[in-house]
């Protein structure tokens, strides 16, 4: 992984006068967006989150994604590398002095199979333009936030949830998080705990903030204390008995959805029964959508 970005980082660079190092290791270009990696967490087998340093010119609103990467292999012919970036959702709020990322594990993935043994020291390549649907301008005002994610679709969420605007806009905040395991739903119940216990919300919101915040795990696979879809929950009525909630209105509710892409359909299909319509950046309405990933 060194081998691959410390050519990016000025003070670990080698001095012009280092005989130690063989002269190609000295030549290697420096890399733009370079941002180096401050804290690491393996949750699952599967999942990790880190935290890098965040460039000071940027701004972003909780809720959106950026293009984050490093360096890919040498070309076998050229020796050129070029980088491999991937859609990357925010987990960390707009206030944050560093960015946070909750990351997927793919073993043969072509940036995650890397990815996932990055350290703290190491270099990453942050494009620093950020964009996203799941951001509090793209909704109308509303009573109750939904906040609906499966897997890595939690990400965006641990953005909007430790943004204090989430609490002033909303009465009620409901985030509802399916995985197959527990142990994949492990970084989620740890940020909603730490949530509630966050003194700097408590103090702009008031101690009220944290009981505006309602959390529902589900379980697919794994036996648990809520076990099924969010939708099928949904659909039965379950969700909204155990929550003591009405079943959502376009007149009180607003959602988001990040999650796989037949999850998002089957969410998205059941909103609109329900009555809420797709919003936009551009055209805010009842709810909005987001991929977890390509597929
Ligand atoms: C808007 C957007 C935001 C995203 N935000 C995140 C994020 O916050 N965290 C994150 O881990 N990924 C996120 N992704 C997915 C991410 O861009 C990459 O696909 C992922 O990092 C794997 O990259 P890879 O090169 O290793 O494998 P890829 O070639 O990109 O993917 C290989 C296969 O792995 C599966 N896969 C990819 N990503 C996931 C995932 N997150 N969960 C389950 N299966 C997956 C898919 O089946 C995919 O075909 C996002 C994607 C989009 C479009």
């Amino acid at each position: 992984m060194n081998e691959m970005i410390q050519v990016t980082d000025t003070a670990t660079q080698p001095a012009a006068n280092d005989d130690s190092l063989p002269t190609p290791q000295r030549a290697v270009p420096m890399l733009p967006d370079a941002q180096t990696v401050t804290q690491v967490t393996h949750w699952t087998d599967k999942l990790f989150s880190f935290r890098i340093t965040r460039p000071t010119s940027m701004r972003f609103r909780s809720g959106e994604f950026v293009m984050i990467g490093l360096m890919g292999d040498p070309h076998p012919d050229t020796g050129k590398q070029k980088p491999l970036l991937r859609a990357y959702s925010m987990a960390s709020p707009s206030w944050d002095d560093e960015l946070e990322f909750y990351s997927i594990k793919v073993q043969d993935g072509p940036l995650t199979s890397k990815l996932q043994h990055i350290q703290p020291g190491d270099q990453v390549i942050l494009r620093p333009k950020p964009v996203g649907t799941l951001v509090h301008d793209a909704l109308l005002p509303g009573k109750r936030l939904w906040l609906f994610a499966t897997g890595t679709g939690f990400a965006p969420f641990a953005s909007l949830l430790r943004d204090p605007q989430t609490y002033q806009d909303y009465d009620e905040v409901i985030v509802t998080h399916t995985c197959r395991t527990l142990g994949e739903l492990t970084y989620g119940a740890q940020l909603i705990e730490d949530v509630r216990s966050n003194e700097m919300l408590e103090e702009l919101i008031g101690d009220s903030f944290a009981a505006k915040l309602r959390y529902y795990p589900t379980t697919t696979r794994e036996e648990s204390l809520k076990m099924g879809r969010i939708t099928d929950l949904m659909r039965s009525g379950n969700v909204f008995e155990d929550l003591d909630v009405p079943p959502l209105s376009p007149e009180n509710d607003r959602a988001m959805i990040c999650g796989n892409l037949a999850f998002n359909l089957d969410l998205k299909a059941l909103l609109e029964e329900f009555g809420l319509r797709e919003g936009a950046n551009s055209a805010p309405r009842e709810y909005v959508v987001e991929k977890a990933f390509l597929d």
